[in-house]
């Protein structure tokens, strides 16, 4: 297929880099000056986008994803396949497939679960919304960048299905945490309170596969000083998608509104900016009752 990416960051270039080196044509556009192994880069997103198959996009948020969509939606053949991949508003994904089907286009919303080691290593988790077509379209490329997508229903259900689901990862996160630290004032030695923990009702993603604690359960940022992983900015912008989302859609979601302030709190005024998500245990070791 002849295909046009744009935003080669952190995630898109390894991506990029997956669709080349499986036997694509791949024409690349990013505001920075990059070079990925395999990919030809063009002037302009427009120009990527002229004569793809299939134009993938892999931006920071949604305001510059409705930028980026406002310039290529024109460039792109009737029939074409938009994909974008970012991890954005469920407002502006709807909005940006809406503009490309009444386009002529197909599009599909597929945000990413895996990080930048799956991005690399080519084992992503894609979260689809669009239509029946466009999903079969995109999905051999879902086949090379990842090792599993979910159709989740009509544009916008890849990136409600995402935020819901890191609305769960950052609360979750949260309580393994707090209650590693209250454990610790209890006396409760650590690798007992994960072995219990872990195979008992408490038991949950992050303690069981992504535990905070150091040198407790399997590795983790945790035994790497913390170093990302899955950065607290990064779920920080998750969280505030979740309560935007929660926000139109009148939902009820006090656990994800007081993740998100504590998030928020952490990156903004606590140093956890460019720490991993789990170092919310130490800050909560330092703290105490107020
Ligand atoms: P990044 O900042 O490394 O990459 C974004 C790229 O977009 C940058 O290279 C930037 O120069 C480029 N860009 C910005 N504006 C542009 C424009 N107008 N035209 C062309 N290029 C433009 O970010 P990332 O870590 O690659 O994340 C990309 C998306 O994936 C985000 O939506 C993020 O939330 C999501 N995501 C990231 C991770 C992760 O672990 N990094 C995991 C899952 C999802």
């Amino acid at each position: 297929m002849k295909i046009g990416f744009i935003g080669l960051g952190n995630m898109g270039g390894p991506m990029a880099a997956n669709l080349a080196k499986a036997g694509h044509e791949v024409t690349g556009f990013d505001m920075a000056p990059v070079q990925i192994d395999g990919v030809t880069m063009a002037g302009s997103a427009a120009e990527a986008a002229t004569g793809a198959d299939v134009v993938i996009t892999m931006l920071p948020n949604g305001a510059i994803l409705r930028d980026v969509a406002a310039q290529v939606i024109p460039a792109m053949t009737a029939g074409a396949c938009l994909v974008d991949c970012s991890t954005v508003d469920v407002d502006s994904a709807r909005a940006v497939a809406a503009e490309a089907e009444a386009a002529g286009l197909l599009a599909v919303d597929a945000p990413v679960s895996g990080g930048v080691g799956g991005a690399t290593a080519g084992t992503l988790t894609f979260m689809a919304g669009g239509s029946d077509q466009a999903f079969a379209v995109a999905k051999p490329l879902f086949d090379i960048m990842g090792q599993k997508a979910v159709h989740c229903g009509d544009a916008g259900a890849g990136q409600a299905a995402k935020i819901c689901n890191n609305m769960i990862l950052g609360v979750t996160m949260i309580a393994t945490c707090e209650a590693f630290a209250l454990a610790d004032k209890l006396g409760l030695d650590r690798q007992k309170m994960f072995d219990v923990v872990s195979t008992s009702s408490g038991y949950s993603w992050t303690m069981n596969a992504y535990c905070p604690a150091p040198g407790v359960g399997p590795q983790s940022p945790a035994d790497n000083g913390y170093k990302p992983g899955f950065a607290s900015e990064l779920m920080l912008k998750d969280l505030r998608l979740s309560q935007q989302a929660a926000e139109s859609a009148d939902a009820d979601t006090p656990m994800g509104a007081l993740a998100q302030q504590l998030y928020a709190q952490f990156v903004e005024t606590e140093d956890g900016k460019g720490m991993d998500f789990s170092a919310m245990l130490p800050r909560f070791e330092k703290r105490h009752r107020e």
